[in-house]
């Protein structure tokens, strides 16, 4: 099936980048958000980043203009049941999720696929629910989406080769690379990522380090390009402690237990740099260490 269009539920950080790539790749694009302050928000932020590219020589003028033009918001769902290809990207909340594709089935067109960009979420459980469990799969891209070149493809259980297929085929398109993983809890990137972050995270609860050391020993000891918990304020605390509680949960571990001190800052509002405090505050010029 050829991809014209494409729908993006949800317009944070990862649907304004979403939205940024496809429609640099030519594709045309609807997306939508229940707040129209993150529509406006997605829309400027999408054109700061391609004139940045611009900027570099990576793109030219007349890209960002082709590509602006080619982006359309709206607050109505419905709106998106008409595009070829879904990629939900909303809130990391199973019931949140689940009410949107609820909410998009009777205006969906037949031949439609539906994705989601959870990072954590079972695509099986979230495709039974919908009328087309054979064209549903995990379409999951890395933050920040304009940068990094890896979207993993999960296969629900029903997921058939043709929608596979065409999802790897947008993934070239845009450039990137596809990994493909099986539908088992945060699937490969964040199985392997969320517990060493929430490992950082202990070991900061427990005293072993400060944030400024154990980021400093991972960039330097380890070659990390950024510290664990300058990249959990990065992906947002909200949804680390998501993804953590679907490990614990779906694989039934105590060692994916998360760690009190993220539940705290959750708790207390601090999700990183998208409300501008976590385990740095960067309401200043600098970052500085919460702790
Ligand atoms: P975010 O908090 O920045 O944005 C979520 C957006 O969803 C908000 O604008 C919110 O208004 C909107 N929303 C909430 N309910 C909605 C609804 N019913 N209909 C339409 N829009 C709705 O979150 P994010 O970091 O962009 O994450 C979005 C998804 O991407 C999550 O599933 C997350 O797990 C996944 N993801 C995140 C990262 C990351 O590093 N942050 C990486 C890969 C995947």
């Amino acid at each position: 099936m050829a991809v014209k269009t494409v729908g993006v539920i949800g317009a944070g950080q990862m649907g304004n980048g979403i939205a940024h790539v496809m429609a640099l790749a030519g594709y045309d694009v609807l997306l939508n958000d229940v707040s129209q302050d993150a529509l406006d928000k997605a829309k400027s932020v999408i054109e700061k980043n391609l004139d940045r590219q611009a900027s570099r020589g990576a793109i030219s003028e007349d890209d960002v203009k082709a590509a602006l033009a080619r982006i359309t918001t709206s607050l109505t769902l419905s709106d998106v049941g008409q595009t070829d290809l879904v990629i939900e990207s909303a809130t990391e909340r199973e019931s949140v999720k689940q009410a949107i594709f609820e909410d998009l089935l009777p205006s969906l067109k037949p031949d439609t696929i539906l994705t989601s960009n959870t990072s954590s979420i079972s695509i099986t459980r979230l495709a039974s629910r919908t009328d087309r469990p054979e064209r549903f799969m995990g379409f999951h891209f890395m933050n920040p989406v304009p940068v990094m070149k890896l979207v993993e493809l999960i296969r629900g259980i029903a997921t058939d080769e043709a929608t596979f297929n065409t999802c790897r085929e947008v993934v070239e398109r845009l450039g990137k690379t596809s990994a493909s993983a099986e539908d088992f809890p945060a699937f490969i990137v964040n199985r392997i990522l969320m517990p060493m972050i929430n490992e950082a995270v202990y070991t900061l609860y427990e005293g072993v380090g400060s944030i400024e050391s154990i980021d400093t020993s991972m960039k330097l000891g380890a070659a990390h390009p950024m510290g664990p918990l300058e990249l959990a304020d990065f992906i947002g605390l909200d949804t680390c402690l998501a993804i953590m509680n679907v490990l614990h949960d779906g694989l039934a571990d105590t060692k994916y237990r998360p760690c009190p001190l993220l539940t705290k800052y959750v708790e207390a509002g601090w999700l990183g740099r998208k409300t501008q405090r976590g385990f740095y505050d960067y309401r200043g010029d600098t970052p500085v260490p919460t702790r």
